[in-house]
């Protein structure tokens, strides 16, 4: 009762809305990337983090903690579907008052653990603004130490009693989602997405739309394929993805059915990606070996140009002023 009249029921519900999933399941949006509170909301309540946001968020993450669980509370876990930076954005600023194990799939910690950066992002890959702005992400590696705790396919979170790992690589090498059976809700992370994250309009207004990984981190298409459709296979009814409204029903049945279907006509915007014909390969310590980009060729070039301008600048015989 207390909660009722202290906030503003209507206001706080439509601002709810679009990131419940279920009664026990909430997200919020941090700028464009969601993290999810999995757990019974009331004082003292268990709950896992899923997620950690876009970075700079980590208050509005503890209040929206605070609002469903208490003051002063902490998870008793945090989950990652993966590490991309806009998913691990708060889990640093986070861990200093949250003292918590960190879940991770076991291929995901080389870029966790300060092994190994990224595959680096695709530009090449097209889908307009978003995937330029993807280079001011950094691609590690980051180092979150021994607090990392590795998981596999199948494998159930000691915190997250119910819930399943389902291994989804292709986004990310070590990607997972996270399945309930019991209510058939599912967490997708990057595997598929509920809006074109590929379009800076749709990832404004947030347009429901199905559509496989953001494009231009990708490293492994067929991956992606595989992944989506081992989703589609689960039979999901609720699903709060890493980008996008949460989508219940048919509606995701629908989604999924054609998403699973078109999958390369909706979710790669150009043949010409440089993991496209060809994937990153990836082993527990990280990157083995990378496709040659079309466009480092062209950068070659034009860098070598540009330093033997410098060096043509540098020394070439100056007039003396006096
Ligand atoms: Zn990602
Ligand atoms: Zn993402």
């Amino acid at each position: 009762m207390e909660s009722i009249t202290k906030s503003e029921p209507s206001k706080a519900k439509s601002a709810d809305a679009p990131y419940k999933v279920t009664d026990d399941v909430a997200g919020i949006k941090t700028l464009f990337v969601n993290l999810f509170f999995v757990g019974a909301p009331g004082p003292g309540n268990p709950w896992v983090l899923v997620d950690t946001g876009f970075m700079g968020f980590t208050s509005s993450v503890k209040d929206k903690a605070a609002e469903l669980f208490g003051e002063g509370t902490k998870p008793q876990a945090i989950v990652l579907t993966h590490g991309h930076a806009d998913h691990v954005g708060n889990l640093e600023s986070l861990l200093k008052d949250w003292d918590v194990p960190v879940y991770a799939h076991r291929l995901e910690l080389p870029y966790l653990q300060g092994k190994s950066s990224y595959p680096p992002p695709d530009p090449a890959i097209g889908g307009g603004g978003m995937a330029y702005m993807s280079w001011i992400f950094p691609i590690g590696p980051t180092d979150f130490g021994s607090r990392l705790k590795a998981v596999e396919d199948g494998d159930t979170i000691p915190e997250l009693p119910g819930w399943k790992v389902v291994f989804t690589p292709g986004h990310a090498p070590g990607h997972i989602s996270l399945f309930r059976e019991s209510d058939r809700t599912l967490l997708s992370g990057d595997a598929f997405v509920t809006t074109n994250q590929n379009e800076v309009s749709a990832v404004a207004t947030q347009r429901q739309e199905f559509h496989g990984p953001p494009a231009y981190f990708t490293c492994d298409w067929d991956a992606a394929r595989q992944s989506v459709k081992k989703l589609k296979e689960l039979k999901p009814l609720a699903v709060g993805s890493g980008h996008g409204v949460v989508v219940r029903g048919s509606d995701l049945t629908i989604g999924l059915n054609k998403l699973t279907d078109k999958f390369d006509e909706l979710s790669i915007p150009s043949k010409d990606g440089r993991y496209v014909k060809q994937a990153a390969v990836t082993d527990e310590s990280g990157i083995v070996s990378m496709p040659t980009p079309i466009s480092f060729h062209v950068a070659r070039t034009v860098g070598v140009g540009v330093v033997l301008g410098i060096l043509l600048y540098s020394f070439w015989p100056k007039r003396s002023e006096d």
